[in-house]
Formats: C-alpha cells, structure tokens, sequence
C-alpha cells in the first residue's frame, strides 16, 4: 500500500510526581518539531506493558522522549553514586514498546533518555553518572545550566553511519542534559556519534531499519539551527515508508 497521509508519530511521556498525584506529562517542543517535519504527533500515556503491542499497529513511528534515569536492575546492575530519579512504570512501559517496535520493523527514534532505554531494551547497559567512568581532568561538560536551545559541547560522528547523511558537518556542536550515558552498546546498534571524552552521543540499527537514538536533544535546537530537524524529518520519512 502506496501511503500518501501524513505518518501518525507516538511520543512518549512520562509521569510527573510533582502533582498531588501522577500526571501523563512531555515537553511540547516534542510535539511541534514532529508537526514541523511533516508528521502527526499522538501523545502516549504511560501504559500497562502489555497494550504496546497494539498501540504501536495504530502508530507510523515512535519517537522516545527524554527525561529521567533508568532503573539499574533493569539493565543488571546495582544503584551506584550518582544514580538520579526513575520511575519503574515508565522505565518497563518503554522498554516494551521499544522491544515490540523492533521486532516489528517500526521506525523509531530515540532523544537522551529515550536513547539510553532504546540501548537497554534491547540488551545493552549505562553509565550510572558519567564520572564513573570518565575521569575528572578528560571530562567534557555534558550538563550545564544553559537553556535547551544553547549548543554546549562538539560530538564526531562517525563516517559512513546513517546519521552522517543528517548533518552537514562532521563535528556539529550540540546541546546537552545528561548525566547517565550509553555504556555497553545493544548488539543490533553500533555507535554513530561520540564526544571528547568518549561518551556515546548517538546510536543507530547496525541493519537497513530506521533506528537512531540521540543523547542531544534536537527538540530544543531546531528552531534556532534548522539542520537539527533532520533527525525529525527522517524519522517522518521512514514512518512513511510502508515496511
Ligand atoms: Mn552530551
């Protein structure tokens, strides 16, 4: 089937506790750059595991919305120094969609948070706090208190990666808001963009899918520096494509 319509983008959200009870909650900018790069955005709740597999037949594409850490047990480790906030709920209803998703073949993309639990659902591992494993004199600053639309740090990316064909630089400067990072990469992803200090700033499927996950957040950029909406319109692209 030859799709012509516009493709139906489900971001995910999370649940805020800072209300007298949880809220379904995202950050809008989420919304208008998937409008702005030609999809239709639909908002996720937090869901029981067990319904992703038929909200993602409803949905083109999934695009993994930043936010809060992951619990370690989830990837097989104890809590370590460090460690900030999650939410077990959040952190399984994500983990499914993404395993689903990839089973099916159904483009997604994934922002900071959203690009550690892509790696962790499907097998790989985190840095717990980034000075675990960088030390103090090599570390490039990967949280500063700037607004999302300030750019921070450089990232390299890696030559002939799909996320190479997005950017017209090699070495674009891009904003951050992570203390967790990739650690050990999921078999099915390899490494499409890292920092000085060797941090994983960018992963993507080591196969023909539409899987990238992103520690920057384009979200915040786009209007400033257009070229970040290229991750939004690919993902929209790909959403289109009947697989
Ligand atoms: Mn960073």
């Amino acid at each position: 089937m030859h799709r012509m319509k516009k493709p139906l983008i489900g971001i995910t959200s999370f649940l805020d506790h800072s209300k007298r009870v949880p809220y379904c909650s995202l950050k809008e900018s989420y919304v208008r750059a998937i409008e702005a790069a030609g999809g239709i955005p639909i908002i996720l709740p937090v869901a029981d595991p067990s319904h992703a597999g038929e909200i993602l037949q409803k949905i083109d594409g999934l695009l993994f919305s930043g936010g809060g850490d992951i619990a370690p047990w989830l990837f097989g480790q104890e809590p370590v120094p460090g460690l900030g906030t999650y939410d077990t709920r959040l952190d399984e209803w994500e983990i499914s969609l993404c395993q689903i998703a990839w089973k099916t073949s159904k483009p997604m993309m994934g922002i900071c948070r959203g690009c550690q639990v892509m790696n962790v659902a499907l097998g790989g591992t985190l840095l717990q706090d980034i000075p675990q494993k960088v030390g103090l004199s090599d570390i490039v600053l990967h949280n500063p208190a700037v607004p999302p639309y300030e750019l921070c740090h450089s990232i390299s990316i890696t030559k002939g990666s799909y996320l190479s064909t997005l950017f017209s630089s090699e070495k674009p400067r891009v904003n951050s808001f992570h203390h967790q990072a990739v650690d050990t990469v999921a078999e099915s992803l390899v490494v499409s963009a890292r920092s000085q200090d060797g941090i994983i700033e960018a992963l993507e499927a080591k196969d023909a899918r539409f899987a990238l996950a992103l520690q920057f957040h384009p979200e915040g950029l786009w209007e400033r520096y257009p070229e970040f909406l290229a991750p939004f319109s690919a993902l929209v692209r790909a959403a289109k494509t009947p697989s």
